[in-house]
């Protein structure tokens, strides 16, 4: 398993680091709000900005948000 403790993170901005590997790089919020590194729903890592914009917004990356679209936003019409 990948050990993140050996590696440090880098500011981009106020509210984003990132961290990079050889072989993945991985962005997170510096946040008092908990959000994982990884999507909870298919467990890639968040590897994008919009992968985080997407968390806050659904719980679950960029990519499960596409996927579910139509499920999250089918409700919200009902
Ligand atoms: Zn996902």
């Amino acid at each position: 398993m990948l050990d993140l403790s050996k590696h440090k993170w880098r500011q981009i901005d106020k509210s984003i680091e990132e961290l990079e590997t050889d072989e993945i790089r991985i962005v997170r919020p510096i946040d008092d709000e908990y959000i994982p590194i990884d999507c909870p729903v298919c467990q890639h890592l968040f590897a994008e900005i919009a992968d985080i914009e997407a968390y806050k917004r659904h719980k679950m990356c960029k990519t499960c948000e596409l996927d579910n679209w139509h499920k999250l936003y089918s409700n919200k019409e009902k």
